[in-house]
């Protein structure tokens, strides 16, 4: 803390890792050797910059913008950029070092980064947006490249941004590089990738389940948020026979105990994708009930699905999940769950998996982008869902082997924090002191 003051998130993020990786490190001594911990507790390098931009009206607007770049012991550096107002050096300090182990967890050769700026889009018109967009990868774009670091979308940027920045990319390098991840299927984006990180996190939840001799066919999901990772989570859990009873925003929660269907998914997508709206709209628009200002997770389920933010499930609406039965928690958003919750979970019983397991799937074919691209093709989707499939079905197995107790249960924090580690810091030892 005293080497980070004001960085809660970060210092969180940190504890959550060392917690699961103390008494591995005393089992396993070679890895307490060449500080390799206080190396990876330490970004290799954080870029910090103003963002100036013109608004419709003619007046001049000032943020900040960031890059973390955390680690490249295993790649270029690879992570989402975030535009949201709670977005500070702690926030994606916190994201960068999660990507680095959920990285190494896709056993694809990227290294950990995370970037954004506490601008907020919301309210803002599509051509203040390109400005701002514009304007921000002015100065990153001397920072990346495809052999340095790769940003992608996160939380506020989307193939509407990833589009625009990769625009001005092109521009300002005279290169056709294909610097981003999340691109436009016209520029070289890979077909699977909007839907990965909530496909992703449903394929892991299911193997959690037939882990444990169960299915999530007939069981009722409540999932948080409503933008990319929460529409796609909906989708397939709908697929794999689910019924998903809520979907919410930072305005409140729709509750809808018949459960979504395609056609109300593609009234959500309407409001969310093209409106730019908020879920009230979607609750009018279908007649549904609304509540505002509330979080889903008083409303009675089997499966929890956080997939908007951090710290937006704690301890009490942990307790209330198990006093209403909750059997599997899987995190499609970053860090959503609050170290108490995760105690509650895992006091109960509950299988719980942490975002850097469940939710990898997104930067997965992320690095599946990456290959096509530089091998100038372009999978099916078929292709790309396949290996999507395999690769959270290996990161499950990573998990087992690291995070098996001696009764046979599966603390998967454990499991995801160990195997993660263990890739990074074998690449670090074998690289030297640098
Ligand atoms: P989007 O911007 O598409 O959606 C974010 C959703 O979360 C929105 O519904 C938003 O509501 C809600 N939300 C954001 N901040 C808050 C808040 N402070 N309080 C309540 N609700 C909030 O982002 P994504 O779906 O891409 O990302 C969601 C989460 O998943 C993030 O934690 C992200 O880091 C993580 N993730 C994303 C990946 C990806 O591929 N996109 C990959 C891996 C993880 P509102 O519109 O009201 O702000």
């Amino acid at each position: 803390e005293d080497r980070n003051p004001g960085q809660p998130e970060f210092i969180q993020a940190v504890e959550e890792v060392m917690a699961s990786l103390w008494p591995f490190i005393s089992e396993n001594p070679r890895y307490a050797e060449h500080a390799i911990l206080d190396r990876l507790v330490e970004p290799e390098r954080i870029i910090q910059f103003r963002v100036s931009w013109l608004d419709d009206a003619g007046e001049v607007h000032v943020n900040r913008g960031f890059r973390i770049q955390h680690s490249s012991a295993i790649g270029p550096y690879k992570g989402g950029l975030r535009f949201h107002p709670s977005v500070n050096q702690s926030v994606l300090k916190f994201l960068a070092f999660e990507q680095t182990f959920k990285n190494a967890l896709t056993t694809l050769p990227m290294g950990g980064g995370k970037g954004g700026s506490d601008f907020d889009p919301k309210g803002k018109s599509p051509r203040e947006v390109m400005r701002f967009c514009q304007s921000f990868i002015t100065e990153l774009y001397r920072h990346i490249g495809s052999d340095t670091d790769v940003p992608a979308g996160d939380i506020g940027v989307g193939g509407r941004e990833v589009g625009f920045m990769t625009g001005m990319m092109k521009k300002l390098s005279n290169k056709a590089d294909c610097v981003f991840t999340g691109k436009g299927l016209s520029f070289g984006g890979s077909l699977i990738r909007p839907e990965a990180t909530g496909y992703g996190t449903v394929y892991f939840a299911e193997e959690m389940l037939k882990h444990a001799g169960r299915s999530m066919e007939g069981m009722r999901i409540a999932v948080s948020g409503s933008g990319n990772v929460a529409q796609y989570a909906i989708e397939k859990a709908m697929e794999l026979g689910a019924t998903v009873v809520t979907c919410s925003d930072s305005s409140g929660t729709v509750v809808d105990p018949a459960g979504f269907t395609r056609e109300k998914l593609a009234v959500l997508m309407d409001v969310k994708n093209v409106h730019y709206g908020r879920v009230n709209e979607y609750a009018e628009r279908l007649g549904l009930e609304f509540r505002p200002g509330e979080r889903p997770w008083s409303v009675p389920v089997e499966i929890a699905l956080p997939c908007a933010t951090q710290n937006e499930l704690d301890g009490d609406d942990a307790r209330t999940l198990v006093k209403n039965g909750v059997v599997c928690v899987a995190e499609g958003a970053n860090m959503p769950s609050t170290a108490e919750a995760v105690e509650v979970f895992e006091a109960n019983g509950v299988l719980y998996a942490p975002g850097k397991a469940s939710n990898a799937g997104g930067v997965a074919t992320s690095g599946l982008e990456m290959s096509q691209n530089a091998m100038r093709i372009s999978w099916t989707r078929e292709e790309v869902d396949g290996r999507l499939l395999e690769i959270m079905q290996g990161i499950h197995r990573m998990c087992l082997e690291y995070g098996t107790r001696p009764d046979g249960s599966v603390n998967y924090s454990d499991g995801a924090n160990i195997a993660g580690f263990v890739k990074v810091a074998d690449a670090m030892l074998a690289q030297g002191v640098v």
